[in-house]
């Protein structure tokens, strides 16, 4: 080892998994694509399969003294689906991993799986394997799942092209400010075990934080309606980090509308409560799990009359270049927030 010791912190996430993917190199026949996309890509003869995996970690991703265990077993599951949709794919098993401390019941662990059998019937995956063992220092939970897609069909981050429509399924920003709200009261209720929450009204955000969905349903109907995207990624870190993605690794630019930006009433609401940009909430926000996609401008007479798909840009020739029309009609640079240590 080096005697020099550089910070995670001066990386970042991305900057750190791309020193992890430097030098590595392939050494089989069936591995398609490795790491930097949704999911790595395995050629099984007649079609491809997708695999990926996530951690969520108490204190990091998760707080159980507002997260019920079963929305955390669902979510779990759900965010892994998110990824295969990604893909445009079709998940199919899932291996679950959990630490637990002597903090958790059988009851408890009882709960958790109840959302994770949830999120399976949901989804239609199956429950195939993990690991269990004890942990020290809160819970901990890895995911891994295993989906298919046809060879044609296979949608990565790399295929966006000049002039192609940018679309985004659901809205935006809602479960960042659902966490904020959980976090508010939490503070609230610290200080003053009394004291009552004050979430009335709210539950579509604190949903879309506690519960969030895979859109699959989104990857079904535009398979149905005849559009295959030229590029997609599931909205994990908010749709600045995630556009970010797709236009480095398709050598592309885009402009974003601000007043296209799809952000639901009762962000509106949640926003101005917390004295917090809606706009920002929806770029940066992150967790809303929809997917981020582009299609060529054919595609949009096809489905333009889905309801779940919004419009909000177009994708340019200048490599990088990612600008948000603002309503004001300026256009500022969008840059990524993302995971830092
Ligand atoms: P997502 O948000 O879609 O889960 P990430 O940003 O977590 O994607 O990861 C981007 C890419 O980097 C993925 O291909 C993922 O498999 C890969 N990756 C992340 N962390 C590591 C790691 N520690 N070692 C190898 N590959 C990694
Ligand atoms: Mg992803």
């Amino acid at each position: 080892m080096s005697q020099t010791r550089t910070e995670i912190s001066s990386l970042g996430e991305f900057g750190l998994i791309q020193r992890i993917n430097k030098g590595i190199t392939p050494n089989l026949p069936d591995t398609v694509t490795g790491i930097g996309d949704d999911a790595a890509v395995i050629d099984l003869g007649e079609e491809f399969g997708l695999l990926s995996t996530d951690l969520l970690l108490e204190g990091v991703h998760f707080d159980l003294s507002f997260f019920p265990l079963k929305h955390l077993g669902y979510k779990s599951v759900a965010v892994n689906v998110s990824d295969i949709a990604a893909m445009n794919g079709k998940p199919h098993q899932v291996t679950i991993g959990i630490a637990l401390s002597n903090r958790f019941s059988v009851e408890a662990v009882d709960e958790f799986y109840e959302g994770v059998k949830l999120a399976c019937k949901d989804f239609n995956v199956d429950l195939v394997g993990g690991d269990t063992t004890s942990s020290r220092s809160g819970l901990i939970i890895s995911v891994n799942i295993f989906g298919r897609v046809a060879k044609d069909k296979i949608t990565y981050r790399h295929g966006a092209r000049a002039g192609d429509l940018l679309c985004v399924t659901g809205d935006l920003g809602g479960a960042y400010l659902g966490l904020q709200l959980l976090e508010r009261e939490k503070q609230v209720y610290l200080a003053n075990p009394n004291m009552q929450p004050e979430l009335d009204g709210m539950d579509y955000v604190i949903q879309r934080q506690l519960r969030p969905e895979a859109r699959m349903d989104v990857i079904y109907e535009i398979a149905e309606a005849g559009v295959l995207p030229t590029s997609m990624i599931d909205l994990s870190d908010g749709l600045a980090s995630d556009l970010l993605h797709i236009c480095a690794q398709s050598g592309v630019g885009a402009v974003v509308f601000e007043e296209k930006l799809p952000i639901d009433d009762q962000s509106f609401l949640a926003a101005t409560e917390l004295k917090l940009s809606p706009i920002t909430a929806a770029l940066n926000g992150g967790e809303d799990y929809e997917l981020l996609f582009t299609v060529p401008q054919s595609a949009y007479d096809l489905i333009k009359n889905n309801p779940k798909i919004s419009f909000v840009g177009y994708i340019t020739d200048v490599a990088n270049e990612v600008l948000l029309h603002t309503n004001g009609d300026n256009r500022i640079p969008i840059t990524a927030q993302g995971w830092q240590q």
